[in-house]
């Protein structure tokens, strides 16, 4: 057993304001735990995302979050949670003026790869994209698979 503070944790630095991945400091072997907190606008993913072999749950601890999908947007509020099942679309929002503390849990733990989608302003469509570091390495570029131009940065 192993008991953690995540305000003793290391926080990260994108694509929210303060992300705690906790699963090293809790030692899971099965389970990713991450905990964010979302300002106002803020995402916990830098797209559309779905993961191939991975459910999560996310548990909103204040505020409100909106998880857009590929349908219907679904709103979560405070105490509510939500579900996402492998393969699932999804990217949440802080559609609030208040922050957004929410908890994250995915199992197993890196499961399958992660597809993740964004609007390309040159294809005029959402295409699939891939992230990385540039070169001073201070912030994350998505880039567009199909034709290369960058989609977002996140610093
Ligand atoms: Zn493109």
């Amino acid at each position: 057993m192993r008991k953690i503070d995540p305000a003793e944790t290391e926080t990260g630095r994108v694509p929210a304001d303060v992300i705690r991945p906790l699963s090293d400091a809790l030692g899971t072997t099965d389970v990713a735990v991450n905990y964010y907190e979302l300002a106002p606008g803020e995402s916990t993913a830098y797209g559309l995302h779905a993961h191939g072999d991975q459910e999560d749950v996310f548990h909103v601890l204040s505020g409100e979050v909106t998880f857009e999908t590929r349908d219907e947007p679904v709103r979560a509020s405070a105490g509510e949670l939500v579900r996402v099942g492998h393969g699932e679309y999804q990217r949440t929002r802080n559609g609030g003026e208040e922050r957004a503390p929410v908890l994250a849990l995915g199992a197993p733990k890196g499961g399958g790869d992660t597809e993740i989608l964004r609007a390309c302003p040159d294809c005029g469509t959402r295409t699939g994209q891939e992230l990385s570091l540039n070169d001073d390495r201070t912030a994350v570029g998505a880039r567009c698979v199909d034709c290369d131009t960058v989609t977002g940065e996140f610093d």
